[in-house]
């Protein structure tokens, strides 16, 4: 057995029997299928990147009790120093994909390990399903499990409230016996699910009292009978090539809705049983939620120095770089990337104590979330506006290479400041891919929506800023002066005015 889990490994638990379906088929294996392959490529490059004997120390740890390493996501930091670590084998695993893969294994493990470190709240409500839930942790991190996870419901009416929506259009526990609960309804929106092992389910969106058949949570593995994933258009099936498209040829790591036709759920699965309050509790009483965002903005932080590198390159191709207003532009962009990684450092600096455990900033994680979900399309705009035309006038393909006429206008037409005719062909549609392809598009409608629309970031970042002291301030300003004495000081012009 290798020192920790590999590509190999990875992509072998994947050919399990799991019911996927494109393009109205069932996929048989989504290890060799052509709409997903490449993607599940990438998830085993993940894995055998950790597994570098130059990584081994950066990326993984061993568990108390166990021999076999594991990815530094699982790891649950009792110190400031052990966060700064873990967070930066994120930032190297996210720099495998360039930070194009949003749901890598460690965003999951980060939301389990946050949810673990408050098991108490599992407790309270039930000592049966905390025990579940525990358990479950245990295996899924010491066998290094690439988990996913559904805890949005299907977009459907927004004016009604989820209890009144489609009958099966939500998941609900529609049976239950001695041995579980069997659920029926969707989940939106798998991201990876293709190439997981398993899917964590559960209710993320607030619930009503009487919606207890929508109150719960449970953990699947991804052929568990019943589960069925329907994926999303595959941008990686129309990608033309590696040279036309570098990153949805490789990265494109798949959204899906989830369907569960009476999916049985053993209750060691089952981690929140009829309870609409704990649904919010499981994310919000716990540090899970914090931990999962700040894993996705620790990973942002590496693709928003990717594309701030990608506009510096833009105008260093087509020879702006010099003039003063594009300069500017990119100090601008510099500096944003550059809050991106403050940002960061202040929800580390300014972490607190979980009981052991040490928890990043929760304000300052939702206050990044509102202000990176707002920098993404305006970065990836930004860019456009750099670069003019220079993305779209292309060759239509590589094989416009082969063809020695096309090749020699190609060559001819293809001029650049930095850049050899072929290298900025090569470049200009690596920047396409990334900004302005479909697989680019829904990046920007990724960023802009993974952690919920701007109502409900925004709204977490009005809970947790501490009102008392800012508005504290404006009282204290208030009470240095009233009435009478502005009268007073109006007649001793001013005279003592400060407190
Ligand atoms: C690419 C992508 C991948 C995703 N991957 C996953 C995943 O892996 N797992 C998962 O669980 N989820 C995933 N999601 C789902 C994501 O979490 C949701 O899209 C997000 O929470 C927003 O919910 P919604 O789509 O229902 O939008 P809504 O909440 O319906 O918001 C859409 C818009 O409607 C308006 N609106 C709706 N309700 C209100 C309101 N009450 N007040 C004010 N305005 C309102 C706002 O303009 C808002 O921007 C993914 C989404 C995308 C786009």
């Amino acid at each position: 057995m290798t020192e920790c889990k590999t590509g190999a490994e990875h992509i072998k638990s994947l050919r399990d029997g799991r019911t996927v379906y494109i393009d109205g088929e069932l996929v048989t294996d989504v290890t060799t299928h052509p709409a997903f392959r490449n993607a599940v490529r990438s998830a085993g490059l993940l894995y055998d990147f950790q597994a570098r004997p130059e990584n081994l120390e950066l990326l993984t740890f061993a568990p108390e009790g166990s021999n076999r390493r594991i990815n530094r996501s699982w790891q649950m930091p009792r110190s400031y120093e052990e966060m700064v670590l873990r967070r930066k084998a994120m930032q190297a695993w996210a720099a495998v994909s360039y930070g194009f893969m949003g749901r890598s294994p460690d965003h999951l493990a980060s939301a389990l390990v946050g949810q673990r470190m408050g098991i108490d709240v599992f407790r309270r409500h039930s000592p049966e399903r905390a025990k579940a839930f525990a358990d479950y942790f245990d295996y899924a991190s010491r066998n290094d499990i690439f988990l996913t996870y559904v805890i949005i419901n299907p977009q459907a009416e927004r004016s009604k409230d989820w209890g009144e929506q489609h009958e099966d259009l939500v998941a609900r526990i529609v049976d239950e016996d001695s041995s579980g609960v069997t659920i029926r309804g969707a989940k939106m929106l798998g991201t990876s699910s293709i190439m997981a092992n398993e899917v964590l389910v559960a209710n993320l969106q607030p619930l009503k009292p009487g919606e207890e058949d929508l109150a719960f949570s449970c953990a699947l593995p991804m052929n568990t009978k019943g589960l069925r994933v329907l994926s999303r258009k595959s941008y990686e099936a129309a990608a033309v090539s590696v040279f036309d498209n570098p990153l949805s040829s490789r990265f494109d790591e798949n959204d899906a809705l989830m369907f569960f036709d009476d999916v049985k759920v053993p209750w060691e699965r089952l981690f929140v049983y009829r309870d609409t309050d704990m649904c919010r509790a499981q994310f919000h009483d716990t540090p899970g939620h914090a931990y999962q965002n700040y894993q996705a903005q620790i990973r942002l932080s590496v693709k928003i120095k990717f594309l701030v590198g990608l506009a510096r390159r833009i105008t260093e191709a087509i020879g702006t770089t010099n003039i003063p207003s594009v300069r500017e532009q990119l100090g601008v962009m510099a500096a944003k990337a550059s809050m991106v990684d403050a940002m960061l450092s202040g929800m580390e600096a300014s972490g607190t104590r979980f009981g052991e455990w040490f928890v990043p900033n929760k304000h300052f994680m939702y206050s990044a979330q509102v202000l990176t979900q707002e920098l993404y399309p305006k970065l990836v705009n930004a860019i456009r506006e750099l670069a003019g035309g220079a993305l779209i006038m292309l060759p239509s393909s590589v094989r416009d290479f082969a063809n020695s006429e096309l090749n020699k206008i190609i060559r001819t037409t293809q001029r650049s400041a930095s850049m050899s005719p072929e290298d900025k062909v090569k470049f200009m549609k690596a920047a396409w891919d990334a900004i302005g392809s479909e697989f680019g598009s829904r990046h920007t409608q990724y960023e802009m929506f993974y952690a919920g629309a701007r109502f409900v970031t925004a709204g977490h970042s009005f809970r947790t800023f501490d009102w008392d002291a800012a508005t504290g301030m404006v009282d204290s300003l208030l009470s240095t002066y009233d009435l009478a004495s502005a009268s007073d000081h109006a007649a001793h012009e001013l005279d003592g005015i400060h407190p």
